[in-house]
């Protein structure tokens, strides 16, 4: 995706160097070493004025060092931004670089920058043949010694950065000296070409606590300056000009992240299964491939949903039977996974491909969306079907249906679900054995007849973003009513309850993957609806893996019997809130969270 491309959303998946979620401005950091001059001295005396240039060159360039280093405050451990200054200023004073770089001058009677240059690649071409990743990597310590002498030998001088609001940072790498000269509390994020673990930018960017991602090849070509962009440096990903959708979910992970404590990872890695050992199954909510990492890191046992239609929105083409390919062969049969669940594509709602955009509804919510919309465009719907199989004998796979209704839209699904494996079989294509199928339940049409529905299927899954949204006639969209959007509503609890006993009196399955299941405070509750899985926000599980461990089914049931008996959201709300208040006094402040 190049600049031409000014709007669209775009995800590039580098490095996750400094964790952290931040949305904000774009700031391209201009580079002063993109034109080198090359000239040959037109005349053999003007050599030695030549190297006087190179060498007051250098001495400039450490007494800006200096003056710089000066300006990093200490940080603990090892690699520290004043050290990394302290190497750049022992280059600038090495013998063999001086001597190297004069002789350039002297036998090939090129300008200094240029002879800087040369010695510069014969150092690369060393450093290249290094194995050591680490020690290849400190290359960029003598690059940037270069950038620094030739800008020196230029002329050029950078003026004081003055961004104005907080922005975040774009660069192909930043030097510690380059951080320097920024105003530190004005950069919210880093996002840089090149660079790993132990670049510059990772140090500095730690040792500021700043989110950063590296290693992301060409975003500096990308991004412009004031582009709106997303830098997640604990998954390590970049999203540029995110979509309101995009910019809300991170939003809420954004929150999450900064509400959990370093400590709540230790929860990570632990079992959900409560202290009289019923165990709940934890699913990790992805919309991209890039947040498989940070599922695995923040305690996922598989991928709870999988929102597929993000492969559809904000792009020229419709995704190619291969695109879809290439992203479920990285979700499917992972390791640390054990599990994944494919929504196939939920587009209309809110959510759309360039071409649904002409033909808007007046009423999207209600309109031709999900399922409707794939049992009408069955060409679009195989294509995805076909990637899902040819990938399902990889690992273990679940696939689910979004907005399914009533009995024909699951029976049709199914039916052209099996059409395309018997094609596939038909080419001799190897395809998973256990495929679960499921549906998701938020339509309320779809409780009333969970019955039914529950002979044809291996699983649902409560999307509880939409069955409140249809239950209690709600925009889930439309801030005006937020007020109204009511998980504990008694309407709701009933419903869930009822689907939950539906299914496992059928023999199946009940997860649940709307926000609902990721809210720590509503966690009790859903242990004492007996859910078998709650899939959820990555940054989410910790938390809501500490509650689990902290309770007992018999209490939970016990809450959950109790505010079955109250007659209003706001009566439930409260008792909810005070009991955990009481229960988890750590976990929700007196305010309600
Ligand atoms: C839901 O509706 O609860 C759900 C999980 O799906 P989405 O938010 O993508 O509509
Ligand atoms: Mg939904």
């Amino acid at each position: 995706m190049g600049p031409d491309d000014l709007t669209k959303t775009f995800v590039r998946k580098g490095i996750g160097v400094s964790p952290g979620i931040v949305i904000g401005k774009a700031y391209l950091f201009d580079r002063l070493d993109t034109q080198v001059p090359f000239y040959k001295l037109s005349d053999p005396g003007l050599i030695d004025e030549e190297i006087q240039r190179f060498r007051r060159a250098l001495g400039e360039s450490e007494r800006q060092l200096l003056e710089l280093k000066g300006k990093l405050s200490d940080v603990d451990g090892g690699m520290d931004p004043q050290y990394i200054i302290d190497v750049h200023v022992m280059i600038l004073r090495d013998q063999k670089f001086i001597d190297r770089t004069i002789q350039n001058i002297r036998e090939m009677s090129v300008n200094a920058e240029w002879a800087v240059r040369i010695t510069v690649e014969k150092y690369r071409e060393l450093f290249d043949r290094m194995d050591d990743d680490y020690l290849r990597g400190r290359i960029s310590d003598i690059q940037y010694a270069e950038q620094r002498i030739v800008a020196n030998l230029v002329g050029k001088k950078r003026a004081a950065l003055d961004m104005g609001e907080k922005v975040v940072m774009i660069a192909a790498d930043l030097s510690p000296a380059d951080t320097a000269q920024m105003k530190i509390d004005r950069v919210l994020g880093f996002a840089t070409d090149i660079g790993g673990k132990t670049s510059h930018t990772a140090i500095v960017a730690r040792s500021l606590a700043i989110p950063a991602v590296v290693g992301l090849e060409n975003i500096t070509r990308s991004v412009r300056t004031n582009d709106d962009i997303i830098v997640d440096g604990t998954a390590g990903v970049v999203i540029v000009h995110p979509d309101p959708e995009v910019r809300r979910r991170y939003e809420d992970k954004k929150r999450l992240y900064e509400e959990a404590e370093d400590d709540l990872l230790d929860y990570a890695r632990l079992p959900a299964v409560t202290k009289d050992n019923y165990s709940v199954e934890i699913g990790g909510n992805i919309e991209f491939i890039e947040e498989i990492p940070s599922a695995i890191a923040h305690g996922a046992d598989g991928i709870g949903l999988y929102r597929t239609e993000f492969l559809y929105i904000n792009r020229e083409e419709l995704p190619s039977e291969e695109d879809h390919l290439v992203n479920y062969r990285s979700v499917v049969g992972v390791k640390g996974l054990a599990w994944a669940t494919i929504r196939t594509f939920d587009l209309g709602g809110d959510k759309f491909f360039k071409d649904q955009k002409h033909c808007r509804e007046l009423n999207p919510q209600l309109g031709l969306r999900a399922i409707r919309f794939c049992l009408k465009e069955v060409d679009l719907f195989k294509i995805q079907l076909r990637a899902i199989l040819r990938v399902s004998a990889k690992g273990k796979i679940r696939v689910m249906f979004p907005m399914i209704s009533g009995i024909e839209e699951i029976r049709e699904a199914k039916r052209i679900f099996a059409e395309v494996r018997d094609e596939l079989l038909a080419k001799g294509e190897s395809i998973g054995k256990d495929i679960e199928i499921g549906v998701m339940i938020e339509v309320p049409s779809a409780v009333i007849v969970a019955e039914e529905l529950a002979k044809e299927v291996d699983f649902f899954s409560i999307g509880t973003n939409d069955l409140i949204q249809y239950v209690l006639a709600i925009d889930r969209i439309n801030e005006r009513v937020t007020y109204l959007y009511e998980p504990l509503h008694p309407a709701v609890l009933r419903l869930i309850k009822h689907v939950v006993e539906v299914g496992h009196r059928s023999g199946i399955r009940v997860a649940m993957c709307g926000e609902m299941a990721g809210e720590p405070a509503y966690t009790m509750i859903l242990l004492g609806l007996e859910l078998d899985e709650l899939s959820m926000n990555p940054l989410a599980i910790p938390r809501v893996k500490k509650i689990i461990r902290g309770s007992t089914l018999k209490e939970s049931k016990a809450l959950l019997n109790k505010v079955m008996t109250l007659a209003s959201a706001q009566e439930i709300r409260t008792y909810v809130e005070a009991a955990m208040q009481k229960r988890f006094p750590e976990e929700f402040q007196a305010n309600g969270q």
